[in-house]
């Protein structure tokens, strides 16, 4: 038996390393455990943006905002270039009806205090000389910003181990149990019992699996996400990019019926984000594919011909690699960050599927605070586990 932690976390992407650095910050000696190597998750195969214009008024948009401002102290306090840049971000908008959601849309999110508008054809034109003629207008936020999530895991990383956090790669966790409140006993795949007093479950598209060895039935599924990466060039336009259309399908499911029905299937809606290599992340899919990660033909050349469609200069452009990674997408679409109470000690950070590079600071940062019975400067309480996930026993 080994009890020298105060907490395990479950998990080595970007958000149980996130867990680790503001844990051992606050002075509690953390053990992280990772079925494989760090980040090989979600969090190595994914785009880079902290983009706040997608999402939907509300708790997410709010803490994106906080989690924003969390990277900016960041980017000085890692001893890593966490390549933050502020670049901005230009959401595409193509027909009248997009333009009407999204100007609705602006101005809910201007009401949380974003700094969003929206640009007429001329102006898009000032800001991306590349864009396609038939794009109608646009939404600007000089907010939107990126970082690389490799490098962010890597400073976490850094300064978490010189704060005592040990961490055991290759390392799977096979069994989870209290035999008393507020006392857990972690088992992994070599036999090895390691007891705590806590334990945070940020293991992401599998997190439902360490949840059903306490008899939680935890609604987190892999959406499967592809992704095109194009040889370094130029920028296409001062900002990143996605398109209007299916962030206003995400709004108003009516508006599907205005989209090809492929792109529908495979989720398809134009994200571009450029990284400091020059390369461009153009996506991408949100697929139900279970954890098939394997990336194909039909999707890829979906993909690239919407892009072309926006950027049409991009048809002469190569495309140097392909992946797919598996966003933990949550039942409700809303994250898991808090406590299990029905289960002393147990905590949820999971399921923050298309934004969880954006949250990872605040989320972090609020398990942390939630552990040592700290009071939170912000209400998480609708991202709470509580009444979300259901305990076999209660399940007909
Ligand atoms: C294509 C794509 C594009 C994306 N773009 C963006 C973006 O631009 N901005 C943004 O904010 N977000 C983006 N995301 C989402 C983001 O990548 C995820 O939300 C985030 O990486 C999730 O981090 P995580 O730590 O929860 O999960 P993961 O990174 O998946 O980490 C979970 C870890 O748990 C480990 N694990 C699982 N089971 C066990 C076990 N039994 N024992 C021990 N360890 C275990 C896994 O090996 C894994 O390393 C994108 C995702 C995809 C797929």
């Amino acid at each position: 038996m080994n009890k020298n932690w105060d907490v395990i976390v479950i998990g080595g992407g970007i958000i149980g390393l996130a867990c680790a650095y503001y844990l051992t910050q606050d002075g509690k000696k953390v053990l992280l455990l990772e079925k494989g190597d760090i980040g090989e998750g979600a969090s190595t195969s994914c785009d880079d943006m902290i983009f706040l214009q997608s999402k939907k008024p509300g708790i997410l948009l709010t803490i994106a905002m906080e989690s924003l401002d969390m990277y900016r102290k960041l980017a000085k306090d890692l001893p890593v270039d966490i390549e933050f840049e502020n670049r901005g971000g230009m959401v595409l908008i193509e027909s009248t009806s997009q333009l009407g959601h999204m100007e609705n849309f602006v101005r809910q999110q201007k009401a949380l205090g974003l700094d969003v508008e929206l640009l007429d054809r001329h102006e898009v034109r000032k800001f991306c000389p590349l864009a396609s003629p038939h794009i109608l207008a646009s939404t600007y936020s000089p907010i939107d910003s990126q970082v690389n999530p490799l490098h962010v895991m890597r400073g976490f990383v850094k300064i978490a181990s010189a704060q005592g956090l040990e961490m055991k790669q290759h390392t799977p966790v096979t069994g989870l149990s209290s035999p008393s409140p507020g006392h857990w006993q972690v088992t992994t795949g070599d036999g090895t019992v390691y007891e705590t007093e806590y334990v945070v479950n940020a293991a992401g598209a599998w997190a439902p699996q360490l949840a059903a060895m306490t008899g939680i039935d935890l609604p987190i599924k892999p959406k499967r996400g592809q992704i095109a990466v194009t040889e370094a060039v130029p920028p296409f336009g001062k900002t990143n990019f996605w398109s209007a259309d299916y962030i206003v399908m995400k709004l108003n499911p009516e508006f599907a019926k205005e989209r090809d029905s492929l792109l529908n299937d495979l989720g398809i809606g134009l994200s571009m984000s450029q990284s400091h290599s020059g390369t461009y992340f153009l996506g991408g899919t949100r697929e139900f594919a279970g954890f098939d990660k394997s990336v194909d033909r039909v999707a890829l050349r979906l993909i690239l011909k919407e892009a072309a469609r926006f950027f049409p200069t991009l048809e002469k452009v190569n495309i140097i690699r392909t992946f797919a990674g598996f966003r933990p997408a949550p039942g409700d679409g809303k994250p898991y960050i808090g406590p299990v109470v029905s289960q002393p000690g147990l905590y949820i950070a999971a399921g923050h599927e298309g934004d969880g590079i954006a949250l990872a600071p605040i989320t972090g940062y609020a398990i942390s605070r939630m552990i040592a019975g700290k009071k939170l400067p912000f209400d998480l309480s609708e991202l709470a586990p509580e009444g979300r996930v259901q305990m076999w026993s209660t399940i007909d």
